[in-house]
C-alpha cells in the first residue's frame, strides 16, 4: 500500500483520472479517490485511468485480467456488505482501510471491501484471486447449498469445460499425488479439507474454497501391476451455480489443486 503522498496533491492526483465518477476505482467519486490515494488508504493503480499510455489506453487495461477485476469492483462498490454476508459465510468487520467482508479462502481469511481484496498481512491478493472474490460477493448467495454432489457435466453449457477441469485440476493432482494417498488427504486437510469416510474412491476429501463453494475430491490410486493410472474426480454441490459463474467454479477448483499441490 502506498503511503502517504509528499510528492502529489490531492488535485494532482486528480487531474490524472478520468473526472468522470464512474465509480470503477470502488470510490463514488474522483475527488474522494483522489483524497483516499493521498491519504494512503487505496493504491493509485485502482483506478483503471490513471497514467494512461502513449495511445491514450489506461495501462490497467491492457491487462485484461486486470480490466475485469476493476469492472467487477465497480458492480460490488455498493452492495451491503451486511445484507450479504450471511448468504456467504463471513462476517462484516472493521479494517484500518474501513468496513470488509471477512471470510475463509482456501483455508485462510481474506477481506473484501469496496476498495480492494486482501489477506490478514495487508497484502493484496493475485489479480485472478481478486476475480473469483468480487464475483462470489457479486452473486451474493442465492440459496442454500444442497450437500448432493454432482460432476460438472451435469450444469448447462459445461460441456467444453470439463477438458479444462480435466486438464487443469483432475489430471494435475492425480499426478501429483500417484502413490500417496495419505499425502494427498494430509495436504488437503491442511487448507480446512474434510476427509469423506466410507467412499468408494481410495481417499476421499471434501475442501471448501470459499464458505459456501465446497468441492469434494475422489482419488484413485494407480496400480501398476494392472497398469491403471491414478484418477481424480472433482465433484461440485448441486446448487453450486447459485453461488458462482462456472467460469469462476473451474477456477476455483484450479486454485485448489495449484494450492494442494504446490511443494
Ligand atoms: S475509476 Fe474512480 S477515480 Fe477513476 S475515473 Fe472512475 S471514479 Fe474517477
Amino acid at each position: 500500500m502506498e503511503k502517504f503522498s509528499e510528492m502529489e496533491t490531492v488535485l494532482d492526483i486528480l487531474k490524472q483520472t478520468k473526472k468522470d465518477n464512474c465509480g470503477k476505482c470502488g470510490y463514488p467519486t474522483c475527488m474522494a479517490f483522489a483524497a483516499a490515494v493521498h491519504t494512503g488508504a487505496c493504491p493509485k493503480s485502482s483506478c483503471p485511468f490513471v497514467e494512461a499510455d502513449e495511445e491514450g489506453l489506461p495501462a490497467a487495461m491492457h491487462d485484461p485480467e486486470t480490466a475485469l477485476a476493476m469492472e467487477l469492483k465497480g458492480k460490488v462498490r455498493n452492495v451491503d456488505l451486511e445484507k450479504r454476508a450471511m448468504g456467504l459465510g463471513g462476517r462484516v468487520v472493521a479494517t484500518g482501510s474501513g468496513m470488509a467482508l471477512r471470510l475463509r479462502y482456501l483455508g485462510r481469511d481474506v477481506f473484501i471491501s469496496p476498495d480492494r481484496v486482501f489477506a490478514e498481512d495487508g497484502s493484496e491478493l493475485e489479480t485472478r484471486d481478486q476475480i473469483l472474490l468480487y464475483n462470489y460477493l457479486f452473486f451474493g448467495g442465492k440459496g442454500r447449498l444442497s450437500g448432493e454432489w454432482t460432476g460438472l457435466e451435469s450444469f448447462p453449457n459445461s460441456i467444453s469445460k470439463v477438458t479444462t477441469l480435466r486438464r487443469y485440476t483432475e489430471e494435475k493432482i492425480a499426478r501429483c499425488f500417484a502413490g500417496k494417498p495419505i499425502q494427498f488427504l494430509k495436504r488437503c486437510k491442511e487448507f480446512g479439507g474434510r476427509e469423506v469416510e466410507g467412499c468408494h474412491a481410495d481417499a476421499c476429501v471434501t475442501v471448501f474454497v470459499l464458505p459456501k463453494v465446497p468441492i469434494r475430491l475422489n482419488f484413485w490410486d494407480e496400480d501398476r501391476e494392472d497398469g491403471l493410472p491414478p484418477e481424480v474426480k472433482a465433484l461440485f454441490d448441486r446448487r453450486a451455480l447459485d453461488f458462482l459463474d462456472i467460469e469462476s467454479l473451474i477456477f476455483a477448483a484450479e486454485r485448489l489443486s495449484e494450492t494442494i499441490t504446490m511443494e
